[in-house]
């Protein structure tokens, strides 16, 4: 059977591939054709969350290289001998640097990965899905991202901001590890155990199931995650919406919070409100604004999702500054993404984007924005 090729209209230009596949999908049941095998059907948001799990275990690998990092300090602790003798003060800082050493970050391919994800983010509304899911097509560094016409200076400044904050998780984790290691090595050595025992006490340290390696792994979801976010939201034009996709087995917070949510994007962000008393006219509106608008900074820095809070006088509940919004990234480890949403052809139902292809589906659209009258 022939491939069918059919035009994209004009205003499908900037719609991600699945929104376009929706669109082609319903011209070929108006126009009572068959489908062609090669048009692939991506649930919102598929495409990019492979290209930004691929990016999370690159930054997790250069994060942790685990199995050669335990035999290489127990190599270093048997050939120097140091759990058969009584270790000198000297042993330990030689430990230190080795450990130092070992741990060293590799600062740039970090910042590549940073720089990548926020790209992958930004490409998708950009509509360049084909180009950005070739990974090594894409610039290293921030520079050349600039020459190439992918950034804008202030996305550049913004990237900035973001490597400088990873470098400085991953700069604390490495050190809350390198500690770690140095009171294991002390502690066998008071011990007296053997090489073979403090193996087994590293694997339980650092294996799976360890609170390390879980660190390890929430640090290069986060990361990843929000720089991609911050990318796509900095693509979409100011007064243009976004609508929230969650995992299946995302946290209640992100279904109720996030799944579904359409908000709109603002480039300016509405001022500090922390400090004003709560229920004045300039309070609620901005609470107001934080509620239904999303912009490429926006965090949930300071914020909880939980409802109350502990005090002296007991549990209180929160005020709206105090809790969790919709954001570029809902929490640690988050997982959720944003995708374009146009109020023109689709609509949510039980937290699910429906696209408008016949006029019955219309009509449950046009309810949908009775009860969302800001999005007409
Ligand atoms: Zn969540
Ligand atoms: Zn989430």
């Amino acid at each position: 059977m022939p491939e069918i090729n059919i035009q994209i209209p004009k205003q499908l230009i900037n719609a991600t591939r699945f929104e376009k596949s929706i669109v082609i999908d319903g011209l070929i049941d108006v126009l009572g054709l068959n489908k062609s095998k090669h048009i692939h059907r991506l649930k919102p948001g598929d495409g990019e969350n492979k290209i930004i799990a691929e990016l999370e275990n690159k930054y997790y690998n250069q994060l942790w290289k685990r199995k050669d990092l335990n035999e290489m300090v127990l190599k270093y602790i048997t050939e120097k001998r140091l759990l058969k003798k009584k270790m000198s003060d000297k042993d330990v800082d030689k430990f230190q640097v080795f450990l130092a050493k070992l741990f060293g970050i590799p600062v740039e391919r970090i910042t590549e990965l940073v720089l990548k994800s926020f790209l992958v983010g930004a490409m998708v509304e950009l509509g360049e899905k084909e180009i950005s899911l070739n990974l090594a097509n894409l610039p290293k560094s921030v520079r050349d991202a600039i020459k190439q016409g992918k950034l804008t200076w202030e996305q550049a400044r913004y990237i900035n901001m973001a490597e400088h904050l990873a470098v400085e998780h991953i700069r604390g984790i490495s050190e809350a590890a390198q500690h770690r290691l140095r009171e294991m090595l002390i502690n066998a050595n008071m011990d007296g155990i053997s090489p073979e025992i403090l193996a087994q006490r590293l694997f339980e340290q650092f294996g799976d199931d360890s609170m390390l390696n879980r660190d390890m792994e929430r640090i290069a979801i986060t990361e990843m995650n929000s720089i991609a976010n911050a990318g796509f939201i900095s693509g979409v034009r100011d007064g243009e919406y976004v609508v929230g996709v969650s995992h299946k087995d995302a946290c209640g917070w992100c279904l109720d919070n996030i799944n579904g949510k359409v908000m709109k994007v603002i480039d300016n962000p509405p001022p500090e409100y922390a400090n004003l008393p709560v229920g004045s006219d300039k309070y609620q509106s901005i609470a107001k604004i934080w509620d239904t608008c999303i912009w490429s900074t926006k965090t949930n820095i300071g914020r909880s999702t939980a409802k109350r809070k502990k005090t002296e006088h007991g549990y209180i509940v929160r005020e709206h500054h105090e809790l969790a919004s919709p954001s570029v990234l809902c929490h640690a480890n988050g997982r959720c993404r944003w995708v374009h949403f146009y109020p023109e052809y689709m609509y949510i139902e039980n937290g699910e984007i429906k696209y408008v292809s016949n006029d019955e589906e219309d009509a449950e659209r046009r309810k949908w924005l009775d009860k969302n009258p800001q999005l007409k």
